[in-house]
């Protein structure tokens, strides 16, 4: 056996298999060079995903022909000029990108400094030199990237479709893009652009949130609220969601540290945190958050890639997080998404043609017809005077307001007067200027649930003695666990003891909740502790466990309230936080304005 050092381009293959793991990230490290030498604009070319072609242009500060040669040489970088690695302030610092990309494909790099008298062109495929020649180039620089992997072929076939790679690259510029609404950035194929994005002239925040709502879309800016908190010399700015305006998966979740984004567990944990008590745990918010933290306090060499960090206080870092978003997320009282309202007058709009003038035979499916039957039969109805119709399908359409109970509407009362009920689900207010819808179920989990939380707060919450003890049977596994907890949820009202294997006996349960499917909430509550793993601090799983509760004591949907049930839930919604959404982030009511309702008539 001889050992023997690697040759240059073995090395920088090996590296690149770290730094270069697809088009994507040959893009980003591209695009950080450009945004390090202060490019204001950046334009994108990819070619099969990136696979055959990628080229990156900017307006920076360009290359000398000698900084080109020692640009695509391993560790070489402006970016650390005292070699001191603990106070990094460019998105790069390894020296690695460009030599990493050059050992695995045939790149060239065109680049002119700010007052030189031509551009400088050098190239290298597959880690062998050419020496630098004048070139056409009237700014910048210019990289160009063609056969990505042509010289690593085991590589090359873990690259997935051109259309999967394209949204991967995307992805990646739209992350730094966000980080710098200062630049402009265009990103085109063979055939599109794929993104286009103008220079802002705004002030910091605001061309934030341009850029934002720009990459967003989705109504981003119309429904997020600002961020600004400082803890120590923390910095905390940016903007989030409400969380009605929530999606399936966490993709439109951006988190960058010092201008840098990242990837990283315990930023996506605290905002999972903060909005534990909005949203379903399978829901996520859409936001962008900033933070500026002193580069002694971190440590961003973790990985060749870049996008983790770690954090000499991470306690600090999270509890900052959390605090600044459930602040901002209070302020927000019980609005909800504008999004919503929207889609709901989007739905009403009448469909043309469809049901009528013999328009459904358009699509004469099963269900359609249907719908004309059930649409005929209810045009019937509504021509019967009303105390023609049968008390039962009166209660079951309307819930009248009887006279002596309507209010006078006041411009104090956002959600308005209540003035029907229907279908023993749904709470009809008239407001100033509109009309409120309110989801009873939805909106009364809320208020149970904060009430509790209050109640937390305030030395304990009230218990109830059941008269005959209620025992629920589970597995041995869910039993003890519940058990484990038992105290905790002692706290919170819900007294249990083990019963034997497998089983527990539930003795009192919190009084505000009244009577309870005792049986739904064990079950549930065993679930959700399987699932919240130790890391989640304790305040958070009580809240968790609360919400459950309070979910199965709720008024459910079906129950007939009278007028001054109505508003008596209103006012409650109106000052408790956060009553715009339930527990799960769907809203609790929907506001339309008198001006859209008139639009749909055909008013305005
Ligand atoms: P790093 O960014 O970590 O320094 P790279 O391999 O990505 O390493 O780049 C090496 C050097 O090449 C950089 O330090 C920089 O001086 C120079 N460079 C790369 N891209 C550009 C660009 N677009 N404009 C100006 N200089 C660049
Ligand atoms: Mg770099």
């Amino acid at each position: 056996m001889t050992i023997r050092l690697l040759h240059t381009t073995t090395i920088n293959q090996i590296a690149a298999g770290e730094v270069v793991e697809r088009p994507a990230s040959a893009i980003k490290e591209l695009v950080e060079n450009s945004i390090d030498a202060n490019a204001k604009r950046i334009d994108v070319k990819i070619r099969d995903g990136g696979r055959t072609f990628i080229s990156v242009s900017d307006d920076g500060q360009g290359m000398s022909p000698d900084d080109l040669s020692l640009a695509i040489e391993r560790h070489a970088t402006s970016k650390l000029p005292n070699d001191n690695l603990e106070n990094i302030k460019t998105l790069g610092f390894r020296g690695e990108a460009l030599p990493s990309i050059g050992s695995v494909s045939r790149m060239t790099i065109t680049s002119r400094l700010q007052d030189a008298h031509t551009a400088w062109m050098i190239s290298i495929e597959g880690g062998k030199k050419v020496a630098p020649a004048p070139a056409a180039l009237t700014k910048g620089t210019t990289i160009e990237v063609r056969d990505l992997f042509y010289a690593t072929p085991a590589r090359l076939k873990f690259l997935k479709t051109p259309k999967t790679e394209n949204s991967h690259a995307l992805d990646a510029i739209k992350r730094l893009a966000m980080a710098h609404p200062e630049i402009a950035f265009t990103v085109t194929d063979d055939k599109r652009t794929m993104l286009k994005l103008y220079q802002s002239q705004n002030d910091l925040l605001n061309s934030r949130l341009d850029r934002l709502d720009a990459i967003m879309s989705n109504d981003f800016a119309s429904n997020a609220l600002a961020i600004d908190a400082k803890r120590e010399d923390l910095f905390l700015t940016g903007h989030i969601g409400l969380p009605t305006l929530n999606r399936g998966n966490a993709s439109l979740q951006f988190l960058f540290v010092n201008g840098r984004p990242v990837k990283d567990k315990l930023l996506f944990g605290a905002v999972r945190g903060a909005y534990r008590d909005f949203l379903a745990h399978n829901r996520h918010p859409l936001l962008a958050l900033f933070l500026e933290i002193p580069s002694e306090s971190l440590d961003i060499n973790v990985h060749p890639a870049k996008t983790e960090v770690r954090f000499r206080d991470p306690g600090l870092v999270r509890g900052l997080i959390v605090s600044a978003l459930k602040n901002a997320l209070a302020g927000a009282g019980h609005r909800a998404s504008t999004t919503i309202s929207n889609q709901a007058l989007g739905a009403m709009q009448p469909e043309k043609g469809t049901f009528y003038h013999g328009g459904y035979q358009k699509k004469a499916s099963y269900p359609v017809k249907q719908e004309y039957f059930k649409q005929q039969e209810l045009s019937k109805k509504i021509q019967t005077p009303i105390d023609q119709l049968t008390d039962l399908e009166l209660a079951r359409s309307v819930k009248y307001v009887s006279e002596d109970e309507k209010e006078e509407i006041s411009e104090d009362w956002p959600l308005g007067v209540a003035r029907a009920q229907l279908h023993e689900t749904y709470i009809v207010a008239q407001t100033v200027n509109g009309i409120v819808i309110v989801d009873q179920h939805a909106a009364h989990e809320r208020l149970v649930y904060e009430n509790m939380k209050k109640a937390i707060n305030e030395g304990g919450i009230k218990r109830q003695v059941l008269l005959i003890p209620e025992i629920v049977e589970l597995d041995q596994s869910a039993a003890d666990r519940l058990t484990e907890r038992s105290g905790q949820l002692n706290e919170l009202g819900l007294v249990i003891e083990p019963f034997g294997p497998g089983a527990i006996i539930v003795r009192e349960t919190p009084a505000m909740l009244g009577e309870l499917n005792i049986r739904g909430i064990i079950n549930d509550l065993a679930d959700d502790l399987a699932e919240s793993d130790e890391a989640i601090d304790l305040k958070d799983r009580l809240a968790n466990v609360s919400a459950t509760m309070a979910c199965h004591g709720s008024i459910r949907a079906g129950r007939r309230l009278n007028g001054r049930e109505m508003n008596a839930l209103l006012r409650q919604m109106e000052v408790t936080p956060h009553s715009g959404q339930c527990n799960h982030g769907r809203p609790t009511y929907v506001e339309l304005e008198l001006k859209d309702i008139e639009k749909l008539f055909g008013r305005r």
